[in-house]
């Protein structure tokens, strides 16, 4: 049954643009020109009607200062220069540089070509600032706040003190909705604070790509000073760029000390600033709330330096921060706009799943309607739970939703596009640097004791390294490999040394996945060994051959139809069928290929021991004679 379609010169007419305007929107909306041509289908329309109406109510009036270049009102219209320098020229016969100014009447009359219409800014004839009333660009926006630290530091007594004096609204009962974000005002001005303590989260969201976080506060009990889980948060956040403050907490403890651990801040190249250096430290406590405005003032100067901005008219971007499945409601995900703005009704995809966004709501619960950058919502409408990290883009369609997503699943499946990018590794370090893809060698390492993990960081920080090349050790702790590690190692491009740990099974599973480099080594000096000849180009190939056992031919049987099969004796170890294998004359390789069928007894077999006589066959090859010596390996991961 044809379904109707709608024309887009009716569309153009409902919205009251032209049709030439139309379609421009409906280019930048993915609508391409023949499939507007052919019309749209109605459920096309109403999304495009609804964004459309959006763009151009938006578009239709450009509110502009008297005082303009061509460059200022391309800017507005969303045009490039020269685009709008060609239209002047060829429509009104004048030649005008970007940097000359555009007189109002010429304006308007541009403006009018493109389908809009100006109001002129009340004229202000000392200061013309023409930038500043752009209708797009970048805004300021809220610092993205990560707590991290060593376990019972507080991290997440600090999080619920400044949830409880710092946000706003509290009209809904009173009861405070865990989103995984929230928003605290200071000052009039907002902080966005994830409140998901702990690294994993930090880690696992970089591992995905998304970096969300502006700011870490790095919290160190002042009773306890520095511990494993500190160190890795400050390798963390070096190695993520991320700016550090951080809070010396529980400062009302009659045994803190807080210039202890801004001593030992100094071993990890956090200087205070207290003492010169530009780590700012703010004593506080998480109970009595005793230097918690301080930090959240020094959280809002930092900010300001970093000066973030972000487009709330740009094309939507964000990522996920958390998500579940609520019984009630179906899959629920916190999602923190980064760029652009969330509107309820927009038709998402999210990593590998998609959904029209049906309720949104702020981290007091609320229902809104959109949400701007650094704002955390949780949004209701998805189709199904997604990750943490997950990537946020808006589309036109259901349809076009449902086509990514199935890109997506489709290409998963196929397993040469599943391999991830090309990461370092140690076997291919020196191609990798000739080539000019690295000059780094990152490098996370696990061991047993903290006497090794120091003995080992010192002993690879003196490796004598080629020219330029640099080797840093991101972070270094005891413990097992998990796969906290090879995320971190995901989101640096390191590779994972372990010595005398285990490598967890999960981590395990995620490194081959991922295809990061893991070795465990039981001896210091072959770690070492390792990495100096890595560094060199000396390292044997990732993969080394492990011969699983030969046999020697001792009669030759011509069967029918040309197969010859070769009467062997197994001399050693065991053939296996399938193995890679080869045929030694006289000591030379003949022929290299594997054991396509192995028998004893006219019985297939998988594999025959030492002992055994067996009749088998190489693939590809017929020639035997007694004598022959096949030596049949396996390839195995150099290591693991
Ligand atoms: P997290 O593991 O880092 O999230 O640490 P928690 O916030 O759970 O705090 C661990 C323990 O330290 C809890 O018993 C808190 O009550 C206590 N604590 C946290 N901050 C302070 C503080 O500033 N002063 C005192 N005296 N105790 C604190």
């Amino acid at each position: 049954m044809a379904k109707t379609k709608i024309t887009v010169r009716d569309l153009a007419a409902e919205l009251g643009v032209s049709a030439a305007r139309l379609k421009e929107i409906l280019v930048q909306l993915g609508v391409s020109e023949k499939e507007a041509q052919q019309g749209l289908d109605e459920e096309t329309a109403q999304v495009v009607k609804e964004m459309a109406q959006e763009m151009v109510g938006d578009l239709k009036t450009l509110v502009l200062p008297r005082e303009l270049t061509v460059r200022e009102l391309a800017d507005v219209m969303e045009r490039s220069p020269t685009e709008l320098q060609r239209h002047i020229m060829t429509k009104h016969g004048k030649l005008l540089t970007p940097v000359q100014k555009v007189d109002p009447e010429l304006a308007e009359k541009v403006a009018a070509d493109f389908g809009l219409t100006v109001q002129w800014e009340t004229p202000q004839p000392t200061v013309s600032t023409p930038t500043k009333v752009a209708v797009t660009g970048p805004q300021p926006r809220p610092p993205v706040v990560t707590i991290m630290g060593h376990v019972d530091h507080g991290k997440t007594s600090l999080l619920d003190y400044i949830r409880k004096t710092r946000v706003a609204e509290r009209e809904f009962g009173g009861i405070t909705q865990h989103i995984g974000a929230y928003q605290a005002e200071v000052n009039g001005k907002l902080i966005t604070f994830l409140d998901t303590p702990g690294h994993e989260a930090f880690t696992a969201m970089r591992a995905r790509g998304a970096q969300v976080t502006d700011i870490v506060v790095l919290v160190v009990a002042a009773d306890d000073g520095i511990m494993p889980q500190t160190v890795e948060a400050i390798n963390h956040a070096k190695n993520a760029k991320v700016p550090i403050i951080v809070a010396i907490n529980k400062i009302d403890k009659p045994e803190a000390n807080p210039d202890r651990v801004m001593q030992q801040l100094t071993q990890y190249e956090l200087i205070p600033e207290a003492w010169g250096g530009d780590t700012i430290c703010v004593p506080v406590s998480a109970i009595t709330g005793e230097g918690v405005d301080t930090l959240l003032e020094m959280i809002l100067l930092v900010a300001e330096l970093a000066e973030l901005k972000a487009d709330p008219k740009a094309e939507l971007q964000g990522a996920v921060i958390e998500a579940k499945l609520d019984k009630g409601r179906g899959p629920l995900a916190t999602i923190l706009v980064q760029q652009g703005t969330l509107k309820r009704g927009d038709i998402l995809v999210v990593g590998k799943t998609w959904g029209k966004i049906r309720a949104m709501f702020d981290h007091t619960g609320k229902s809104v309607d959109s949400a701007t950058p650094s704002t955390p919502v949780e949004v209701m409408g998805l189709n199904e739970v997604p990750i943490a990290g997950d990537k946020v883009e808006r589309v036109e369609s259901e349809a076009r939703a449902r086509e990514i997503v199935e890109e997506r699943l489709e290409a998963e499946k196929r397993p040469d596009i599943q391999r991830p990018t090309r990461r370092v590794n140690l076997a291919e370090l020196f191609q990798q640097m000739q080539a000019g893809e690295t000059k780094t060698l990152s490098i996370i390492l696990k061991a047993d004791t903290y006497g090794s993990v120091e003995a080992i960081r010192d002993a690879l920080l003196k490796l004598k390294k080629p020219e330029g090349v640099e080797l840093k050790i991101i972070n270094a702790n005891v413990g097992n490999i998990s796969e906290a590690d090879i995320d971190f190692a995901i989101a640096a491009d390191a590779v994972v040394l372990g010595f005398n740990v285990k490598v967890e099974s999960n981590a395990q599973t995620k490194a081959k996945a991922s295809r990061v480099d893991v070795r465990v080594y039981r001896i210091i000096y072959e770690l070492l060994e390792e990495v100096e000849k890595a560094l060199h180009g000396l390292l044997e190939p990732e993969f080394k051959e492990v011969t699983l056992g030969t046999a020697e031919v001792r009669a030759v049987f011509k069967l029918s139809r040309g197969i010859v099969v070769a009467g062997c004796y197994v001399l050693d170890g065991k053939i296996v069928r399938n193995a890679p294998a080869r045929l030694i004359r006289n000591g030379e390789v003949i022929h290299e290929s594997k054991i396509s069928t192995l028998r004893h007894l006219k019985e297939d077999r998988r594999e025959i021991a030492a002992g055994y006589e067996c009749g088998l066959t190489l693939e590809g090859f017929t020639d035997y004679q007694e004598g022959d010596r096949i030596e049949c390996y396996e390839i195995q991961e150099v290591g693991r």
